[in-house]
């Protein structure tokens, strides 16, 4: 979604080096379009391609969770590491995420958290 929601969001940036990147495979329409700010490394505002999202759902595929760099923080207690954490760049997140989902649909425990959750949810259904 991007950091820059507000007035003082963007505020902070005034200034600053601000560039207008894409993702996606090369020659291909990109399948997100993001303004950054590069003296903060920070993405102020992103935007997917439409059809990746709506694609994605009518083929049956709803995304299961999101990981940031906060949470590997939290899950990684040494403080010397830190530093290292915040300089992932956006493609090596990425690639942590796509390991984490397939490492989840892997383990037993995304079958369990189905079998644990989902009764209780259709029962009001
Ligand atoms: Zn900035």
């Amino acid at each position: 979604m991007g950091t820059a929601n507000s007035y003082n969001d963007l505020r902070q940036h005034i200034g600053h080096k601000l560039e207008c990147v894409c993702y996606g495979e090369k020659k291909k329409d990109p399948h997100n379009v993001a303004i950054e700010c590069v003296t903060c490394g920070e993405v102020l505002l992103d935007f997917d391609h439409p059809e990746v999202t709506a694609v994605n759902e009518k083929n049956g595929f709803f995304p299961v969770t999101c990981v940031t760099r906060e949470d590997i923080a939290t899950a990684l207690k040494d403080r010397k590491l830190h530093g290292k954490i915040k300089k992932l760049t956006d493609e090596e997140m990425r690639e942590i995420a796509k390991r984490m989902g397939e490492y989840f649909c892997e383990s037993g425990h995304y079958w369990d958290f189905l079998r644990a959750f989902v009764p209780d949810m259709l029962k009001g259904v």
